[in-house]
């Protein structure tokens, strides 16, 4: 893992000493899975920038995808993915559903297993 941006937040900032961080793309996030950073376009010749949230970290809580629910996000041309739309969230850490294009790239700690 190489970490291409920090962050000021103090929960992002903590946790990007976690030996457990994996890139995933949306559509493999699960229940759980602590959403950490997106990732900006990436500069051709570059690593692709970490893209923290104002919210810090957040736990995903996926739902279906309705382009039409009104939420004021959701059918938003720069959510719909070649690949289809995932929801990582609905309600919070915002107002809104929280979806992504499909194959976009997040930076997650996947849910702690519990033993
Ligand atoms: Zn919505």
């Amino acid at each position: 893992m190489v970490v291409t941006a920090t962050t000021e937040h103090c929960a992002s900032r903590r946790i990007l000493t976690s030996p457990h961080l994996r890139i995933v793309r949306a559509d493999q996030v699960r229940p759980d899975d602590l959403i950490v950073s997106a990732f900006q376009p990436s500069v051709p010749g570059r690593l692709a920038r970490a893209d923290y949230f104002a919210s810090g970290p957040y736990p995903a809580r996926p739902g279906p995808y309705h382009p039409g629910c009104g939420c004021g996000v959701c059918g938003l041309p720069k959510v719909q993915g070649p690949n289809g739309t995932v929801v990582l969230t609905t309600g919070y850490p915002w107002d809104t559903c929280d979806p992504w294009p499909a194959d976009d790239l997040l930076l997650i700690r996947p849910r702690l297993h519990l033993s």
